[in-house]
Order: structure tokens, then sequence, then C-alpha cells
């Protein structure tokens, strides 16, 4: 997977964000086994609870469509922001490759920062 592709789509995705509370967009894409990016923004609600982060929608969106293998995650926010523990835990369900899965997180001034799953998540929950 083209990793200034997928950033590029996960920043086309940040536009998309409906973030009128926290006024703070964030865009996310994953890419499956396939090469088939998969984006997703993060929409907030009035209830603050039924929010859901950009990175949940984009494996949501995936898995709704018969994927269940992330390879490759790319995130875009203002700042240079890693997945809260909820994105990491459902990201965890899906990761292909637990440990090395590599996940950029990119800023609004272009700068990347890499990480692999299991340096942001070294102990995931499992059944
Ligand atoms: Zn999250």
């Amino acid at each position: 997977m083209d990793k200034e592709r997928l950033i590029a789509s996960a920043r086309t995705a940040r536009g998309q964000a409906f973030a009128p509370y926290s006024k703070y967009a964030v865009g996310a894409a994953v890419a499956d086994a396939s090469g088939h990016i998969w984006t997703g923004c993060n929409v907030e609600n009035a209830s603050y609870g039924a929010t859901v982060c950009a990175e949940r929608v984009a494996i949501f969106k995936m898995v709704s469509e018969g994927r269940r293998d992330v390879r490759v995650l790319a995130i875009s926010a203002s700042n240079i922001a890693p997945p809260c523990g909820i994105c990491l835990q459902v990201l965890s369900e899906f990761a292909t490759e637990q440990d090395s899965l590599m996940i950029y997180l990119s800023d609004s001034e272009g700068l990347v920062e890499e990480f692999t799953m299991s340096q942001l998540l070294p102990h995931p929950f499992k059944l």
C-alpha cells in the first residue's frame, strides 16, 4: 500500500468530519488486504457519547462491506494524534498483523509519524 496515497485519503476524509462541538476534525483511512481503501471521519452528536471516531467509521465501513482484514491505517488531524483506546481495540480485532501493522499519523502541516500497532496497544483485550 502506498503510504502517501493512504495519508492523502485520510486528509480528504477529514474534510467530511462532522465536528460542530469539538471543532476537532479527524480523517482516517484503512487499507484491506486487497489494497482497497476505506475512509472515515469523526461524526459527533449532541449526545456526546453517540460520537464515533474517524478510525472506527472507516473500519466499520470495511466490515459492513464484507472485509475483515486491515493491513495499514492512516489518520489525519490538525496535530499528530494517535487513535484513542477504543479505536485501537477495534483495530486489533481486524488487524492482519497484530504487532507490525503500521499506523501513520499526519498533521495539517504535512508532518507524518509512524508507529506499529504493538507500540500503541501492546496488550489488546482478547477472548
Ligand atoms: Zn477513537
